[in-house]
């Protein structure tokens, strides 16, 4: 069970996620994947995918797993946070149920992903915890038949959820959208210090991680935030960690920005260094 019931009314608590959903009857939680439906959470988009492709698995982006590999990318449709800046929102956010979706079973994607010439398959587009339940039956398929598995998430997962993950989980890139508490509460609805704490774990279990930090002009590339940021990733998890810089654009309801500047990025990237990190890369430039 994924859920707890609530002895005095009949709201289920959500355990899939860090945002930990009261869920009423008939009411979803924030994700919108999950239904009160006569006091059992139901997964409304358990097997429906909405975007495949067979990607470099550097497009993930992961430089330092299997490079020079192909990966079979695959998502659902939801997500747990709510970032204004969202580069994903179509599948994420705003979209009608089962819009341009296909169901696939296990078997399918597995079977796809080889004849694809793919060494993993990563779970990505849309936050693949919110898909728990079919990426990890998935999962299994493929490890059995000698695929990697790859995590392409924001971090945001339950403490229960994580250790699950970890189970069958080769390697992640988590975004780390900002070293700022007040970020991620005012723009994208979540708590840091969950990320955080998800990626020390991530890290000490010794699969492979990789961190991504899309920079918004004005909003988290203060060169203290960035310092910040490089900080807790180099004592915190190791200087070995790859750490990639990436250029946000305008999207969805954060139109007022400019593309990230150039020079921010540099900078960023000069700054890393600095401190001894040993794998920099920049993205989206
Ligand atoms: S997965 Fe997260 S956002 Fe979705 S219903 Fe469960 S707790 Fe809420």
């Amino acid at each position: 069970m994924r859920f707890k019931k609530s002895s005095k009314n009949r709201k289920l608590m959500c355990e899939i996620c860090a945002n930990y959903c009261k869920i009423k009857e008939n009411d979803y939680g924030i994700c919108r994947q999950y239904k009160n439906i006569d006091g059992e959470l139901i997964d409304c988009n358990y097997g429906v995918i909405s975007s495949v492709n067979v990607d470099p698995i550097e497009k993930k982006p992961l430089n330092n797993f299997l490079p020079d590999s192909l990966t079979y990318s695959l998502g659902g449709f939801g997500c747990n946070m709510g970032c204004l800046h969202c580069q994903n929102y179509m599948i994420s956010h705003e979209y009608n149920e089962f819009s341009s979706a296909i169901k696939m079973t296990p078997e399918r994607i597995v079977e796809n992903a080889i004849n694809s010439n793919c060494k993993s398959i990563s779970w990505t587009y849309n936050e693949p915890t919110v898909n728990l339940p079919f990426n990890h039956n998935v999962s299994l398929v493929a490890r059995d038949k000698g695929l990697k598995i790859i995590y392409v998430s924001n971090g945001y997962m339950s403490t229960r959820s994580i250790e699950e993950i970890l189970t069958f989980v080769d390697a992640f890139n988590i975004d780390l959208k900002a070293f700022s508490t007040d970020f991620y509460k005012n723009i994208c609805k979540a708590h840091l210090d969950v990320v955080l704490d998800n990626l020390k774990k991530i890290y000490s279990s010794g699969k492979h991680l990789e961190i991504t930090n899309l920079l918004i002009n004005n909003k988290n590339d203060s060169e203290k935030q960035i310092k910040d940021l490089i900080e807790f990733i180099s004592t915190e998890l190791s200087k070995d960690v790859p750490i990639h810089f990436s250029r946000a654009f305008p999207y969805y309801k954060m139109t007022d920005i400019t593309p990230t500047y150039s020079k921010v990025l540099f900078k960023a990237k000069e700054i890393a260094e600095d401190y001894g990190m040993k794998h920099v890369y920049l993205g989206n430039i």
